[in-house]
C-alpha cells in the first residue's frame, strides 16, 4: 500500500523574524514526515505565518483565508492555520470571522505547531489555540518562556536550511520599548536573550553544514546580554546572585569577590567570528540605536568578516515627533551615533527607517527627517506611512490627524531625497571590484537560463547584479562594478576581489 505523504503550504508576512520562525516550523514539520509544497491546493495543510505591524499584511491574509474558505467546504480535512503575531493579537476574534481556521499559534508557541497540528487532524473537537496571551506572557518567567524558545530553536534542521549560502539565528526574541506606533511587545511579549552557547552551537552547525553568511536576529539585537548569575562569596559561603550590570569580566572587591559574568552583544559577537574561523560573513538585524555602544563599533572595527553594516531605523528626524513615539533619543544621539560609526568602523554602510505622517508631524518635522537623510548619507531608507495599529500605546491616544494626501505626498519626497543620497552611496563603488555573496536569480533574470542575471550582497549590504551561471548561487564571488544606479550597482564577474572589508 502507497502512503501518502502530507504536504505543508507555508506562507510568511513581515519581517526576518518571521522568515526564521516558518524556517523552523517547515524543519519540525518535515521531522515529523510533512513534504514542503508551493502549491496551497495540493497541501494538508495551509498555515500563514503573520505579521500584524502594518494593516497592508493583515489585510492579505483576510484575502488569503476568505480564498480557504471554499477549499475547506470541498476539502474540510485540510488544516488550516494562522501563526504568529496576528493570531497573538486576535486570537478568538480571528475564529468568529474566520471559521475555517483550525489553528491559532502565537509567535511564542510556535514550537508546539506539529503537535496542534496532529490533534486538529485526529479530529480533536474545535479550533486548536496556543497563545500566550498578554497577562499570560507577562507573568510568566523569563526561563518559562525561554523554554519554549529554545525548544524551537534547538531542534533546528540542518537539512531545512536553503541553500542559498544564508542564514538567520535568532538571538534575543521580544521587546521592552514600547515604541507608541508598535504591537510588537503586545504580540511577541518581554524580551528574552538566549544562551550564548546554544547561539554559536547553532552557528557552528549552520557553517558546517555550507552556510557563508550568518545574520543574527533580534527585534532589538544590539541590545542583547545574557546573564550566566553571580557567585558572591563572603566569609566562606557562596550565594548566587542574578541581576543586571557588569560586563563580561570577573571584578575583585576589597571586602568581597564579586565573580559575574554577562555576555554582551559585542562579546557574542567576538566570540562566533573567533570560535567559527569558516564563517565567512556575520551580520546582524535590527539595531536599536538607544543601546548602541562603542564596544560593538570596536569588535565591528577589529574583526574582519564581521560585516560592516548597519541598520540603525530611526524613524523621525524631528525631537518632537521621537518623543512621541516614545523612541528614546534624540535627534542629536542619533546623529552622533552615526557619526561615530563612521569614525571607528571605515566605509560602513547605514540603512534606516521612518515612518511619515506620525500623530502631530507638521512640516518642519518632516522636513527634519528630509535634512537627517541628506546629512547621514544612508544607504537606503525603507519609509513607511503611519496608520494608527490596534493594540499600541498610540492607538486612540494620539489621533491619526496628518490627511492621507499628505502622507502620501512625505512618503514621495523622502522617497526622492534617498534615492538621490542611495545613488551617490552607489557612485563611490564605480569601477572597484568587491566580493559579493550570490544570493539568486534577479528577479528580471529567467530561472531556466544557465548564464543569467544574478543578484548578490556586498560586505555592506548594497545590491549587485550581473550575469553568471546558476553554479555560483551560495558563493562569494569578485564582481567588478561598472554602473551605480539608485536600487543596485551593475557588474561583471571578475578577478581578484579586494578584501573582505569591503563595503
Ligand atoms: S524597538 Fe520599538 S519599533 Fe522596534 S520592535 Fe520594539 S517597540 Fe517595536
Amino acid at each position: 500500500m502507497i502512503s501518502h505523504v502530507k504536504k505543508v503550504y507555508l506562507e510568511t508576512f513581515g519581517c526576518q523574524m518571521n522568515v526564521l520562525d516558518s524556517e523552523l516550523v517547515l524543519g519540525a514539520l518535515e521531522g515529523r514526515g510533512y513534504q514542503r509544497t508551493g502549491q496551497r491546493d495540493e497541501a494538508d495543510v495551509v498555515l500563514f505565518n503573520t505579521c500584524s505591524v502594518r494593516a497592508n499584511a493583515e489585510h492579505k491574509v483576510y484575502g488569503r483565508l476568505g480564498e480557504l474558505s471554499h477549499l475547506k467546504r470541498k476539502h474540510p480535512e485540510v488544516v488550516v492555520g494562522v501563526l504568529g503575531c496576528m493570531a497573538e493579537r486576535e486570537g478568538a476574534d480571528l475564529l468568529q470571522r474566520f471559521p475555517q481556521v483550525d489553528l491559532l499559534v502565537g509567535p511564542g508557541e510556535l514550537d508546539r505547531v506539529p503537535d496542534l497540528i496532529a490533534a486538529s487532524r485526529d479530529g480533536n473537537s474545535g479550533p486548536q489555540q496556543a497563545l500566550a496571551g498578554d497577562r499570560a506572557r507577562r507573568s510568566s518567567t523569563l526561563d518559562a518562556a525561554g523554554d519554549n524558545l529554545e525548544r524551537l530553536d534547538l531542534s533546528r534542521s540542518m537539512d531545512a536550511v536553503q541553500r542559498h549560502g544564508s542564514a538567520y539565528v535568532r538571538i534575543t526574541r521580544g521587546c521592552n520599548k514600547f515604541c507608541s506606533y508598535c504591537v510588537v511587545p503586545r504580540t511577541r511579549g518581554a524580551e528574552i536573550h538566549r544562551p550564548p552557547d546554544h547561539i554559536v552551537d547553532e552557528c557552528r552547525r549552520l557553517v558546517d553544514a555550507g552556510v557563508v553568511e550568518i545574520t543574527l536576529l533580534g527585534q532589538t539585537v544590539n541590545h542583547y546580554r545574557f546573564d550566566h548569575g553571580a557567585s558572591i562569596v563572603v566569609a566562606g559561603v557562596v550565594q548566587p546572585q542574578v541581576g543586571p550590570g557588569g560586563g563580561a569580566f570577573t571584578r575583585a572587591d576589597s571586602s568581597f569577590n564579586v565573580g559575574r559574568k554577562l555576555t554582551r552583544f559585542s562579546d557574542l559577537l567576538a566570540r562566533i567570528h573567533e570560535e567559527i574561523p569558516q564563517l565567512q560573513r556575520l551580520r546582524f538585524v535590527t539595531s536599536f540605536p538607544r543601546d548602541f555602544g562603542d564596544d560593538i563599533l570596536q569588535v565591528m572595527a577589529d574583526s574582519e568578516r564581521i560585516c560592516n553594516y548597519l541598520h540603525l531605523p530611526v524613524q523621525s528626524g524631528s525631537d518632537r515627533v521621537l518623543r512621541r513615539m516614545n523612541r528614546g533619543y534624540s535627534v542629536s544621539e542619533y546623529r552622533e551615533l552615526v557619526a561615530r560609526a563612521r569614525a571607528l568602523v571605515p566605509g560602513v554602510t547605514i540603512a534606516s527607517d521612518f515612518i511619515v505622517g506620525f500623530p502631530g508631524e507638521d512640516e518642519s518635522d518632516f522636513q527634519q527627517s528630509m535634512d537627517l537623510v541628506r546629512a547621514c548619507g544612508f544607504k537606503n531608507s525603507y519609509v513607511f506611512k503611519y496608520s494608527e495599529r490596534p493594540d499600541t500605546p498610540a492607538a486612540g491616544r494620539l489621533a491619526d490627524d496628518v490627511p492621507e494626501e499628505v502622507k502620501k505626498s512625505r512618503n514621495h519626497r523622502l522617497l526622492a531625497v534617498q534615492a538621490e543620497v542611495s545613488t551617490a552611496v552607489h557612485r563611490q563603488h564605480l569601477d572597484r571590484t568587491v566580493p559579493v555573496l550570490v544570493e539568486g536569480v534577479s528577479p528580471r533574470g529567467n530561472p531556466e537560463a544557465t548564464r543569467t542575471q544574478l543578484s548578490g550582497r556586498t560586505v555592506g549590504d548594497l545590491i549587485v547584479l550581473f550575469e553568471g551561471s546558476t553554479d555560483l548561487v551560495g558563493h562569494i564571488v569578485p564582481v567588478a562594478i561598472h554602473e551605480a544606479r539608485q536600487l543596485a550597482l551593475h557588474g561583471a564577474v571578475a578577478a581578484p576581489a579586494e578584501g573582505p572589508g569591503t563595503p
